[in-house]
């Protein structure tokens, strides 16, 4: 058979298959390139890659599907998806930003979304990570040249809300692009476009692809804004989302709400149940948090996301130790969102003074709670605590 009759062959049956069902779950199309019915359509359709089916590196069918889940999920006008959450984060500061502008990060932000932004200073771009509290503590460190307030909310590591609103009413009239990394809250619990935050980024590794079994990342906003990411940040540095791993996020948002809704109560039941306990200096989530944090979280957050971190009273390297190896629920692990439950020190043996310059002490650990039963995770912590410190 000569090989272009076998693939007159398979288009032809492909043709005809997809006129004979309809699947229950998105296809997977995994295919690299798309055929054109002919020239002319060619040059329509290569002139607008964002909205035609050109190559995989652009869009594709099952990137798409997810695409218009997560815009709906957020309220958002338009979405695009990426290969992780870095490169929805460096894909979206990339197109923002011209040589002169100032980057205003606010807070604890993932540690590489810091480092990428002050690589740009090779670009001539300036960055300042700034500790705020108070809304004339951001307006403080607004500079004539800042185009991006960037920021979490809740944070890392800390989990300190922020007031939306109020920094987008602040943003706006300086024509301040505001971008909010969401992953914590999920599109379920929080809804920053709603506030008039103007970019929304998840890391799809988390909570959405929900099993620890995908990297990705996606960025939401105003389709103007979307679209210039989609042509300078996406098209050009080129960090696509296989198909493979966007049907993976497609299955996750299929449970995501109900495993939010199940890791919200779990969450509040871990954190009342290690609350008191004298070993524990400090519990950072929102909802063990101050009165003015707490207020934030009930304009902001229908939910709580199980990720926090607490202090050891003992700020001992030697105890730290004892502590998370004597830990048998909880693994030491990076990320989260998945099943498993994980912790990850802070500590580092060498990085005590990086530490220092963000607050935090050596005996600080993030600790996720993952699908399992929490009070089983909640007496793995306490035998784990006897271990290193005693019994209380
Ligand atoms: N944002 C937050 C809050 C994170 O914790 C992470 C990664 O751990 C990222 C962004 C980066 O996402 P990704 O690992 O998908 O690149």
């Amino acid at each position: 058979m000569k090989e272009s009759n076998l693939m007159n062959i398979c288009t032809e049956v492909d043709k005809m298959q997809n006129e004979t069902y309809v699947p229950m779950s998105a296809p997977i199309v995994q295919t690299s390139s798309f055929y054109f019915a002919n020239y002319e359509d060619f040059i329509g359709v290569s002139e607008d890659e964002k909205n035609h089916y050109v190559y995989t590196r652009g869009s594709n069918p099952t990137t798409k599907s997810l695409e218009l889940k997560l815009a709906q999920l957020e309220g958002g006008e338009q979405c695009k998806v990426f290969a992780s959450g870095m490169a929805a984060i460096s894909a979206t500061l990339f197109t923002l930003v011209s040589a002169g502008d100032h980057i205003l990060m606010l807070n604890t932000v993932y540690g590489e979304a810091v480092a990428f932004a002050k690589y740009m200073s090779k670009f001539g771009v300036s960055v300042d990570r700034v500790d705020v509290e108070t809304m004339s503590d951001i307006e403080n460190n607004i500079k004539e040249t800042t185009k991006i307030i960037y920021f979490e909310s809740p944070s890392s590591q800390k989990f300190e809300l922020l007031n939306l609103s109020a920094i987008a009413d602040l943003a706006k009239v300086r024509h301040i692009y505001t971008v909010i990394d969401a992953t914590w809250a999920s599109p379920i619990f929080q809804h920053p476009l709603a506030a008039g935050i103007d970019i929304v980024i998840h890391s799809l590794s988390k909570y959405i692809g929900g099993h620890s079994d995908i990297v990705g990342g996606a960025v939401i906003g105003k389709r103007s804004v979307v679209d210039s990411i989609f042509e300078h940040g996406h098209q050009s540095l080129g960090a696509v989302s296989s198909p493979f791993n966007s049907w993976l996020a497609l299955r996750g948002l299929r449970t995501l709400p109900v495993r939010m809704q199940h890791l919200s109560k779990a969450i509040t039941m871990l954190l009342d149940g290690l609350a008191g306990d004298q070993r524990i200096k400090r519990i950072y989530h929102p909802y063990i948090a101050n009165e003015t944090q707490r207020q934030l979280a009930d304009k902001y957050l229908s939910g709580y996301g199980p990720l926090f971190a607490i202090d050891l009273t003992d700020e001992s390297f030697e105890k730290l130790k004892i502590f998370v190896d004597a830990l048998e629920v909880m693994s030491i692990g990076v990320s989260w969102g998945g099943f498993e439950s994980l912790v990850l020190p802070a500590f580092k043996g060498n990085n005590a003074a990086n530490l220092a310059e963000r607050g935090l002490p050596v005996s600080h650990i993030r600790m996720y709670l993952g699908l399992e039963d929490p009070s089983t995770v909640l007496s793995d912590i306490k035998q784990a605590l006897d271990k290193a410190y005693g019994a209380v």
